[in-house]
């Protein structure tokens, strides 16, 4: 079976220089919040371009106190997409304000600039664009948008580490950038992780208070505002510090099997695109077609595995849909069209070629 991801094989790649890190963490006697957290923090800063990171729990944390870091809660609405991981809108609503959902650019599954101008209101108080795949949202036209109406822009950089727009990475676009290093992601931990990142000292400094229940670091045990407790471990981070070396390296060979693809697969499916002034990092390969149950099922007969990410857009879930009466039809056929081939650090051309060969079958 050829999978979608292959975490195990992953490790494999790296395992000496992840078997030493956590030997080196064991001895240390010190396990959350400590030196690998600062090295990491610092590395992933500069890494992104940004002026500081703050690790924490996941990246629905980071999100979540995003939000909170930049003053939103009950009353206030927060302007994201519905074809997105769960996480986006429940970050928002764990904040006690109100997810507003618009429709996406069909080509990229980003957030629609048009549709964001018409859904501001007065409470509107922020946009959360997510980098969905690997693709940059159309941050050029997002921004102007968001600044005229006074909006706080929070990338959602949880499938993008490394994407970049104008040549800049997102995550240092935004006011505050969000990351999760969930182990299926471009950068993975082998547990949960997350960090928020950004240029703004003083939004900055509110994030770390936000970590752990608004202490600060000379005076713990007393909290200067309410927080909440959302730590990164100095396991995961000093795996993560072995990873981030690799990260660049391993969003090239996406990179290059994706235009693998590109020159294989048939007409039938429609292929992701990049637009010119982005770089797309291809956290996950995702292509249409009309018949996707059956092609999903004929791949599996094929033995190879592929996954549709996402099956129910978040305004139609139970959870969400009290929210948000729209219909938005360009998310609706997404969800119904769309299936995630092979993608990972591991994957071959060759098993690429089979891939290919098995979809024009
Ligand atoms: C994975 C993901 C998240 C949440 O990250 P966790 O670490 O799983 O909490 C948020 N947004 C998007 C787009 C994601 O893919």
């Amino acid at each position: 079976m050829i999978p979608v991801v292959d975490l195990r094989a992953e490790y494999g790649l790296v395992q000496a220089d992840i078997d030493a890190a956590v030997q080196r963490v064991l001895e240390s006697g010190w396990y959350i919040l400590g030196k690998e957290v600062a090295a990491f923090e610092e590395e992933f800063a500069a890494w992104c371009g940004v002026s500081g990171a703050v690790g924490v729990g996941n990246g629905t944390d980071a999100l979540h106190i995003a939000l909170r870091a930049c003053g939103i809660g009950p009353g206030d609405e927060v302007i994201t997409v519905a074809h997105t991981a769960v996480a986006t809108a429940a970050a928002i609503a764990l904040t006690g304000a109100t997810p507003v959902f618009v429709d996406i650019d069909p080509a990229t599954y980003t957030l629609d600039p048009a549709g964001l101008a018409e859904a501001i209101t007065p409470r509107t108080k922020a946009v959360i664009p997510v980098h969905l795949y690997g693709h940059p949202a159309d941050l050029g036209a997002i921004l102007p948008i968001a600044r005229k109406a006074g909006l706080r822009v929070i990338e959602d950089c949880a499938q993008a580490h490394g994407a970049e727009w104008q040549g800049q990475k997102v995550g240092s676009v935004g006011d505050l950038a969000c990351f999760s290093f969930y182990p299926t992601k471009n950068l993975g931990a082998l547990g949960d992780g997350g960090a928020v990142v950004g240029n703004d000292p003083a939004l900055l400094e509110r994030v770390r208070l936000l970590r752990e229940y608004g202490w600060k670091p000379e005076n713990r045990y007393v909290s200067e505002i309410e927080g909440m407790n959302s730590r990164l471990d100095e396991m995961q981070a000093a795996i993560l510090r072995v990873k981030l070396a690799h990260l660049d390296g391993w969003n090239e060979h996406r990179r290059r099997l994706a235009a693998v693809y590109a020159a294989h697969l048939p007409d039938s499916v429609v292929k992701p695109v990049e637009r010119p002034g982005y770089r797309h990092v291809y956290h996950l390969y995702v292509v249409r077609s009309d018949n996707r149950d059956g092609l999903q099922k004929k791949l599996r007969a094929a033995g190879i595995a592929s996954g549709i990410h996402y099956p129910v857009p978040v305004h139609q879930q139970a959870a969400y849909r009290h929210l948000s009466p729209v219909s938005l039809p360009a998310t609706e056929q997404a969800a119904a069209e769309i299936l995630s081939l092979p993608m990972h650090s591991t994957l071959t051309e060759a098993q690429i070629e089979r891939v290919c060969a098995a979809i024009a079958a």
